[in-house]
């Protein structure tokens, strides 16, 4: 076998270990396993993900896996374990509860953790570094659970962490992946592409963090795609608004207020703007700039049109400095 075969056995080896130690050790049963329950996760889908445990020792992981043969080279450069300056060797998950992360043909090729204590100072979630198989850019967590759904409904629902992907698959909603913390990529958008034209964002719902993920989205237009965007009341992510208010609500809620990714950008930036005529100047500048991201012609004159209204300026002004923009003058 060559050395990423090496890599994606020990990966697959290390989720296998995981998962034991979560349904049939002491300690998994009654923090990893009691854990994802307390949080709402049936049983189908804590094994439809391959959810583990990793046990709050040093070597759990590299002792049984050394003792069934695996080299500790492979565990090193997956990440799996950790030399530190020292030469000491120790597990890199320790007493999380945790996500295997797959390509998009199923195989497992890294990790997430999260930490079951609620003390701050310790990283919420432990991620495995970059490997010669896990390259964190082009990846999203659950397509290959996802990706037929993301075929037949031809749509891509796109979250923000782990938990939301689980959430959402649970309510029913299967075509569903998670960028989990990285900001969106290109390699990113057209792993999307492959499978759809259409993406709809649940994102958090903080203010702040979307208008910060406002430029990032207009890469979704460039690659051609179709984008729409869901808010969900501040504080709420989409986890933990299906697990307060149901799947139905949840449904339901998406249905009412999912918006136009342009539209939704025109309508906070005008928000920002107020009457202010500079500001609003510099709104009028930046949307257009996001309808000249859209390849295709006639999409962005449609809603060249539409955002006329909203930015009450005269269509024929719009497109005179969309072309100036195509152009490279403006
Ligand atoms: P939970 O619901 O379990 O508290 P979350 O997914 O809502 O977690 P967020 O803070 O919204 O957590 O972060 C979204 C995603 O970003 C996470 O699912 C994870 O993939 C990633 N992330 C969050 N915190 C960290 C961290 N400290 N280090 C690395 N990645 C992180
Ligand atoms: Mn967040
Ligand atoms: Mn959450
Ligand atoms: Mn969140």
């Amino acid at each position: 076998v060559d050395r990423r075969e090496s890599l994606y056995i020990v990966s697959n080896y290390a989720a296998k270990f995981f998962a034991n130690k979560m349904w049939n050790s002491e300690a998994g049963k009654t923090i990893g396993l009691s854990y994802f329950k307390e949080r709402g996760f049936r049983e189908d889908i804590i094994k439809k993900f391959e959810l583990g445990f990793s046990p709050d020792d040093w070597n759990a992981l590299l002792d049984a896996a050394v003792a069934d043969g695996f080299k500790q080279e492979f565990l090193e450069e997956t990440g799996l374990v950790i030399k530190n300056d020292l030469g000491r060797i120790y597990d890199r998950f320790r007493g999380r509860v945790m996500f295997p992360i797959h390509n998009f043909t199923g195989r497992i090729i890294g990790f997430g953790g999260r930490t079951l204590k609620t003390d701050k100072a310790v990283p919420k979630y432990v991620n495995s570094p970059e490997s010669d198989i896990y390259h964190k850019s082009s990846v999203l967590y659950g397509l290959f659970q996802a990706k037929k759904a993301i075929r037949d409904f031809d749509n891509c629902y796109l979250v923000e962490g782990y938990a939301d992907v689980l959430s959402v698959q649970q309510a029913g909603v299967e075509n569903v992946v998670a960028s989990s913390g990285t900001s969106l990529t290109v390699e990113q958008i057209r792993l999307i592409g492959r499978f759809t034209k259409s993406v709809t964002i649940l994102y958090d719902g903080d203010a702040a963090g979307i208008k910060a993920s406002l430029r990032g989205l207009d890469m979704i237009l460039e690659e051609g795609l179709d984008v729409k965007i869901v808010l969900f009341p501040d504080g709420h992510d989409p986890d933990s608004y299906i697990q307060q208010l149901g799947a139905d609500t949840f449904k339901t809620h998406v249905e009412k207020n999912k918006k136009d990714f342009i539209f939704f950008k025109t309508e906070i930036l005008l928000k920002d703007a107020g009457k202010d005529p500079i500001k609003r100047a510099g709104v009028i500048r930046e949307v257009v700039e996001s309808i000249a991201k859209i390849p295709d012609a006639i999409k962005a004159s449609v809603f060249l049109r539409e955002c006329s209204n909203l930015l009450q300026m005269e269509e024929r002004i719009l497109i005179s400095e969309l072309n100036k923009m195509k152009l490279g003058k403006a």
